[in-house]
């Protein structure tokens, strides 16, 4: 019986690393099939192994959570990556970003790329959004991969966490991954277009070493349509409103149109940034005019 970490999945194989660092190329036991289990990239497993560097995966451990795309298992938190420029910052979307990881109770973190290309006046106005997000409690680092602008402060995110990045194409995802592991060599939007061939075509997913954690070399997050998310359950994933929500009038207040609202009080003060209040019902809103699916 020997036990570790799935890091890799490959055609039917699992590849286990061990906690003294020895990589196990390992099958899933029938068993996983018959109950409709498959093992997961991020997943500790149990594995017998009878021949060196192969074995049988006999059990995978509790999972914490897990995603669909890419399928991983245990992640500890999504870096959100949005540009300054090119494409445009929108902060709707990075909202959507956060809403839809919060959904998934994995811990989100902002990455603001490509700070190169602003003019100083436009800086400025990086400079409050970071503060808006870091009084929610969330942790921002406005970065470029270009002229590494404080890619070192970066280290601290990744050490013994496993992260899945997110964010919109074209934003320097692939950049940054290469940047921080040089032996990554992902495709980035330059080497892709010059190859002539798409990114993220392969279909295996793999976490790859970033310092001392653990990245998945496939971007998540990439449907943002809040499916799973009911309309009371869109409050508390805005911190800011799930912190003072209970000192509303009515327990079933949506912070919309209800008398005695703490939440838009809150708002109405500062307390609570106007836009993302904003988002907030916009979000409800398209939540409550979701069509309900009969299949
Ligand atoms: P992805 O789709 O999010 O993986 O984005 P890529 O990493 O492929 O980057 C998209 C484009 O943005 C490429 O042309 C990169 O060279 C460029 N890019 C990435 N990071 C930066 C940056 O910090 N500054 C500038 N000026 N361009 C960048
Ligand atoms: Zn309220």
């Amino acid at each position: 019986m020997e036990k570790g970490r799935i890091f890799k999945a490959l055609s039917g194989f699992y590849y286990v690393r061990t906690e003294n660092n020895r990589v196990y190329e390992c099958k899933g036991r029938g068993v996983f099939r018959q109950k409709n289990i498959t093992p997961l990239v991020g997943d500790f497993v149990v594995f017998t192994s009878d021949k060196c560097e192969e074995g049988y995966i006999t059990e995978i451990k509790q999972r914490k959570n897990q995603l669909k795309r890419p399928p991983i298992a245990n992640v500890d938190q999504a870096i959100i990556v949005t540009s300054v420029s090119m494409p445009q910052f929108n902060q709707m979307l990075l909202d959507r970003f956060l809403v839809s990881i919060e959904a998934k109770e994995i811990k989100p973190i902002i990455f603001i790329t490509k700070m190169d290309l602003l003019s100083p006046k436009n800086r400025e106005k990086i400079y409050d959004i970071k503060q808006v997000y870091e009084q929610i409690g969330y942790d921002v680092e406005l970065i470029s991969t270009k002229t590494k602008e404080d890619l070192s402060r970066l280290k601290k995110y990744f050490s013994h966490k496993v992260s899945v990045v997110a964010g919109q194409s074209g934003v320097g995802k692939s950049s940054l991954l290469n940047a921080l592991n040089a032996s990554l060599l992902m495709a980035t939007d330059d080497v892709s277009l010059s190859l002539g061939r798409g990114k993220h075509t392969t279909r295996h997913v793999e976490l790859v070493e970033v310092y001392d954690g653990l990245v998945a070399d496939t971007p998540g997050f990439s449907s943002l349509e809040f499916t799973g998310i009911g309309e009371e359950e869109l409050e508390d994933l805005f911190p800011e409103i799930r912190r003072i929500k209970n000192q509303c009038r009515f327990r079933s207040c949506r912070h919309d149109q209800e008398p005695q609202c703490a939440v838009k009080n809150a708002v109405t003060n500062g307390h609570i940034h106007k836009q993302r209040f904003t988002h907030y019902l916009n979000f409800l809103e398209e939540i409550k005019s979701r069509k309900p699916r009969y299949s």
